[in-house]
């Protein structure tokens, strides 16, 4: 009766739009105890807007939208394309730079109209010693309570404005993390975004437990780091970031709306960009399991 029983599952996970790599997957359904949720484009749509941008006293914004534009524009992450969209709305075509760098999970640096420019997290902008006045680090502050992303901007050795742009939390994502609770599962969200945009995530759609400001690469070690201290790891993810922490994690799920390398690294597709699909899955294989024992 096994392999009907499993057909069934798999079969039935297909129409619910939840795609199950193999059968031995169905016992780490089983065992999750915690579940660790990406932020960005898994528990909030991940489609970014630039909503504001604030500078510091006798800047030109259009100056500062054209140089953090003009960099942003090379890079692929949904804030840098938020940004390039939002900034050429406004100011027009972008100037090319002449040399630009990425900065996984920090930001985007390079040269641009002659300027040396530094666009992403305060941390990277504090490693040339550009740091926020007064006014600006406070509109930073107030945008971020509203759990809103702000990206600082800084050229030839001065911080000298923010962007803010802001994510939508999913509309079913509050109804899924309750799901969990009920499956047994503790939700953890997890985010390289910085701890006051994280905490109003998690409070938004009721995770109570937050991890903040963590770079792509040591993703994969928080997940085993709860595996050290006895969790039993489940994880949704969507982006690049998520694929090593996917794998790591004794059940990988990876959001069909995502990129390829994260569904690769999991074991469930999920192939709508909804959450609940994540529970359908794991209540799924749960009945799955106790139909073959
Ligand atoms: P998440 O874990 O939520 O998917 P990331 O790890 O991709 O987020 O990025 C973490 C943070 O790094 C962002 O919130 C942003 O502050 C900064 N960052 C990353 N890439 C860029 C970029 N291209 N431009 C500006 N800031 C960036
Ligand atoms: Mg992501």
């Amino acid at each position: 009766a096994t392999p009907t029983a499993l057909l069934v599952g798999t079969g039935r996970g297909a129409q619910m739009g939840v795609l199950i790599k193999g059968p031995e997957i169905l016992e780490s359904t089983r065992k999750a105890d915690t579940i660790v949720l990406d932020k960005t484009g898994t528990v909030t749509t991940g489609k970014m807007t630039l909503t504001e941008v604030i500078t510091a006293d006798g800047v030109d914004s259009d100056e500062l939208l054209r140089l953090a534009g003009g960099l942003e524009g090379h890079s692929e992450h949904p804030i840098a394309q938020a940004i390039a969209v939002g900034a050429s709305a406004q100011v027009g075509e972008l100037p090319a730079p002449e040399s630009f760098e990425n900065i996984e999970g920090q930001g985007v640096q390079g040269v641009v109209k002659g300027h040396a420019v530094v666009a992403g997290r305060e941390t990277l902008l504090a490693e040339w010693s550009m740091h926020l006045d007064g006014d600006l680090a406070a509109a930073k502050q107030a945008a971020e309570r509203q759990g809103k992303t702000s990206i600082t901007v800084g050229w030839n050795g001065q911080a000298r404005g923010v962007l803010v742009v802001s994510d939508q939390v999913k509309p079913t994502s509050a109804e899924a993390i309750s799901q969990f609770k009920a499956l047994g599962l503790r939700p953890v969200l997890l985010t390289g975004d910085n701890q006051t945009v994280a905490e109003q995530v998690a409070a938004q759609v009721g995770i109570e437990h937050v991890i903040a400001e963590v770079l792509p690469k040591d993703k994969v070690d928080v997940v085993a780091r709860l595996q050290d201290a006895g969790d039993v790891v489940a994880m949704v993810g969507d982006g690049v970031n998520d694929a090593p922490a996917l794998a790591q994690s004794d059940l990988g799920l990876a959001m069909g709306t995502g990129t390829d390398v994260a569904i690769e690294a999991a074991d469930i597709t999920l192939v709508r960009g909804d959450l609940r699909a994540a529970a359908d899955a794991i209540r799924l294989s749960r009945k799955t399991l106790r139909t073959i024992k």
